[in-house]
This record gives C-alpha cells, sequence and structure tokens, in this order.
C-alpha cells in the first residue's frame, strides 16, 4: 500500500477483502504467501488516446487496461469510459473483477480498463473515432485467450463494436473470442445486455428465500436508468415486484404507483433525465437526492460506487429495507454495509450479486469457441443456475470460515479467494 499512497478505492478493497480472509489463512496457511502477489497487478497498460473532433481539433485522453490475475484463465473484466476513471478506480474495480470471476465458477482471470472520457459530450462520429484509436492501443494486448475485455459504464455493444472493428482490422481476422458484449449480428451473447440486471435480481430473490420472503408484491427502488438498472427493474417486475424509485446523475424519482420501465427507457433514450420522464408521470415526485430515502422493502443500487453512505443506510433501515443488492460495483459503503448488517438488513455483495454480467460473457467466450449461438432461454437458465453457485458459495464459505451463512460479503471473498490461490499456488511463483 506503501507504493500507492494515493489510491484509496483499491486500498479499502484490498483492506477488506485481507479481513474477510483472515480465517481462510489460518485454515489454509499454504495461501499466506500469494496473499502479497495478489494485491498486485500482472501488468497495468496506460497509453494515450489522441482523437480528432468535429472541429477539427486534436483531443487527448488517457487509457488504461489492468491485467489483475490469469491465475483461472484470461484476463476478464470492462471497460469504463468515464471522466471519473484513473488508476486507483481501475485497480479496484479489477481486483473486485479476480474474485467475482473466480466466484462465477467459469475459467476467467480478472482484469478492468477504460479512458477518462465522457461519452456523453461526443457525437457518435467523435466516439466511433475514440474507440477506434483507444482500440489501436489496446490491440496489442488482447485476445481470446489473452485477455478479453466486454463493456461497463459507458461502453454498451455498439462501442464494444466499434472496439472490436478495430481490432479484427488491425490483426486481419476474426477472433470474435477477444471481446465479449459484442452487438448480436457480431456475434454478442443472447441476453448478455440483460445479464447483469437479470442476474442480481436472481441474487436477490436467493437471498429474500432464505427469510421466507419474496420479490411478489415487494416494494423496490432500483438506483440508476442504465444498462443494469433498467434490465434490473423489468426482472423485478417480471417476479411481481413494483419499482417505486429509480434515479440518473441528474436526480431521482419516487412513485409509489410503480415506474413505468418502457417509458423510462425510451426517455433516456432519447438522451432525456429521470426529471423528463416524471414530467410525464402523474404521480412522480423528483428529487435531487439519493433514490433510497423513501420506503421501500429491496433496495438494487444499479448506478455507480459510493450511492449508499452511512447517512442512506440509516434511512434504509428505518424504513423497514428487508435486503439491499449490488447491482453495481461499490455502490454501498463500507461504513454503510456495517449500519445495515447492524439492522438486520440482508446484504449482497456486487462480487456476488451483479457477477451474472461476466458470467454471460464467459458464455459468450464459449460460444464463440465453438461457433455456436444458444438462444436466449438457454442462457437464462445457465445465468440463473451461475448465480445460485455464486450464491451457495458464498454463503457456504460465510458459513464455514465466517460462522454466519448470511454472512454474503465474506462469504463472497473467501469463496473467490481460495479459487484464485489454489490456482496460483498450483501454478508456482509465477
Ligand atoms: P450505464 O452507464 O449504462 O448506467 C449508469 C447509470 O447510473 C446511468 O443511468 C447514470 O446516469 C447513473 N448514474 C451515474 N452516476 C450516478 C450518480 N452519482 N447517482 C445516480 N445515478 C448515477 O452503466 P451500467 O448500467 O452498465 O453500470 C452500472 C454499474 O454496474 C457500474 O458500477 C458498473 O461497473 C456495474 N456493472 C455493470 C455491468 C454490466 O454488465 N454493464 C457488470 C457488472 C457491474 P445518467 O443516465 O444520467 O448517465
Amino acid at each position: 500500500l506503501r507504493r500507492d499512497p494515493h489510491q484509496a478505492f483499491f486500498h479499502a478493497d484490498v483492506r477488506a477483502m485481507l479481513r474477510s480472509i483472515g480465517p481462510v489463512l489460518t485454515e489454509h496457511p499454504e495461501y499466506t504467501d500469494v496473499v502479497g502477489r495478489l494485491c498486485e497487478p500482472e501488468r497495468i497498460i496506460a497509453f494515450r488516446v489522441p482523437w480528432t473532433d468535429d472541429a477539427g481539433h486534436v483531443r487527448v485522453n488517457r487509457g488504461f487496461r489492468v491485467q489483475f490475475n490469469s491465475a483461472l484463465g484470461p484476463y476478464k473484466g470492462g471497460l469504463r469510459f468515464a471522466p471519473t476513471v484513473d488508476l486507483d478506480v481501475l485497480k479496484f474495480l479489477g481486483f473486485e473483477q479476480v474474485f467475482k470471476n473466480a466466484l462465477t465458477g467459469q475459467d476467467i482471470g480478472g482484469g478492468k480498463g477504460g479512458a477518462d472520457v465522457d461519452p456523453k459530450t461526443l457525437s457518435p462520429a467523435e466516439l466511433m473515432r475514440f474507440c477506434q484509436s483507444f482500440a489501436t492501443e489496446l490491440a496489442s494486448h488482447v485476445g481470446a485467450a489473452v485477455d478479453v475485455p466486454a463493456g461497463d459504464m459507458g461502453v454498451g455493444s455498439r462501442e464494444v463494436g466499434w472496439i472490436y472493428g478495430q481490432y479484427q482490422r488491425l490483426i486481419g481476422y476474426h477472433e470474435p473470442g477477444a471481446f465479449t458484449g459484442k452487438p448480436a449480428v457480431l456475434g454478442g451473447s443472447a441476453l448478455r445486455p440483460e445479464a447483469t440486471g437479470y442476474g442480481t435480481v436472481y441474487f436477490t430473490q436467493r437471498m429474500l428465500a432464505e427469510q421466507s420472503r419474496d420479490l411478489d408484491g415487494a416494494r423496490v427502488i432500483v438506483s440508476g436508468s442504465g444498462n443494469v438498472a433498467l434490465h434490473a427493474m423489468d426482472k423485478v417486475i417480471a417476479s411481481g415486484g413494483t419499482v417505486v424509485g429509480c434515479s440518473d446523475s441528474r436526480g431521482s424519482v419516487a412513485e409509489p404507483d410503480g415506474v413505468d420501465v418502457d417509458l423510462l427507457r425510451e426517455v433516456k433514450g432519447q438522451g432525456g433525465s429521470v426529471a423528463d420522464y416524471a414530467g410525464k408521470r402523474s404521480n412522480a415526485q423528483t428529487s435531487e437526492g439519493s433514490a433510497f430515502t423513501q420506503e421501500c422493502d429491496v433496495a438494487l443500487p444499479c448506478a455507480t460506487q459510493n450511492e449508499i453512505g452511512p447517512e442512506v443506510a440509516r434511512a434504509l433501515v428505518g424504513n423497514g429495507c428487508w435486503a439491499v443488492a449490488e447491482g453495481a460495483n461499490g455502490p454501498v459503503t463500507p461504513e454503510a454495509r456495517e449500519i445495515l448488517r447492524e439492522g438486520g438488513v440482508a446484504f449482497g455483495p456486487g462480487k456476488a450479486a451483479n457477477a451474472g454480467g461476466v458470467g454471460v460473457s464467459a458464455l459468450e467466450m464459449q460460444q464463440a469457441a465453438g461457433r455456436e449461438r444458444w438462444s436466449a432461454e438457454e442462457v437464462d437458465e445457465r445465468l440463473a443456475t451461475i448465480m445460485s453457485e455464486a450464491y451457495d458459495r458464498a454463503r457456504d464459505a460465510a458459513e464455514r470460515y465466517h460462522g454466519d451463512p448470511t454472512d454474503l460479503e465474506n462469504g463472497a471473498n473467501a469463496a473467490g479467494f481460495l479459487r484464485v490461490a489454489e490456482a496460483m499456488t498450483a501454478l508456482g511463483v509465477v
């Protein structure tokens, strides 16, 4: 940690992981010397991304790929385009990804990448040029057996398609297994866009079942209104729940009668905000604060990191919330998690709860390798199994190493660590 003292997100995550794996190391002292290696990314690639805007000016951003750990398979993790992208954020996300990917039971290592660009401020033509410039540098570091990036915030299937297009042009042959989250016409898996949101809801259903509850009739707040959030909302409604609140980077909406997700999707698709959506509804209230301060049974933070701090966590407990599951990466701060735990709120950590996206990405890699296309039903069935098994792994490790089967956060960390540590030990000191 002394090497990069300013990387606060990464350090906080490493500390949380070290706390979780203490009891694992007591039982498996042979994994102790894996820990130091595990905290150091295998490779970090940082590069210039020059591009020309529509006015003809040359602009420059910074691109990254953090290849964190490849003990279980090729590095796998998304690309994020956002102004907040820096090495601290990407090392934190990459570190999380290593254990999340292990928890899916698939043979994939962990990585993360992106660039410090705000894609919302670029025209489509500028964004394509940006993706092509980004891919030009990235191309020599990725490949189906090396590193398989996908989308993340600000990088949807359109952008993955453009990045893959430039990659294919540079390498001179088809290698659809080198990227996942591609448009369907380029070999993107059925249900990949839906996978993270659906998977978060499948995981939540397993958590609720342990409390003899379910989503049928539940009031659910889903923050964000992007890829993960909108698909989580669809699945909540299909499961009999009501989405009573949502948000975006400009504000939040409370709608006790239920959010009209089709209308929200349409408004967001046209570049509007949740406030624009609320303007079309008679019973929707807008606010500039958190979406999670109204009454709800279940909270699914699906927007971004650190959305739920201590104050919002106290509001959730006070409002009688039963369960929180992280659709986003790191949306609940450590202090807030403690408040939820003390308040008896079931907690699904992102490492397990949002693993559905990367789980289906691994299925996309399998389809590419076998030149197959699986139906949405088949992928959905496998996704449900992946989420259920991730839940079981986290719960079993929570019980075994932390004496509490509901401590899914420590359980997910312990279970992910065990799989990676076993592989790293088998590979020797490399
Ligand atoms: P998107 O870019 O599609 O959507 C993000 C949403 O969050 C947008 O609606 C955005 O608002 C909103 N948002 C951003 N900042 C805030 C904020 N401070 N308060 C409230 N809302 C905010 O991203 P994704 O849906 O793909 O990803 C969301 C999260 O899920 C991220 O943490 C990502 O790392 C994680 N994740 C994503 C996976 C995937 O498969 N996509 C896989 C696993 C994790 P606006 O619309 O105004 O921009």
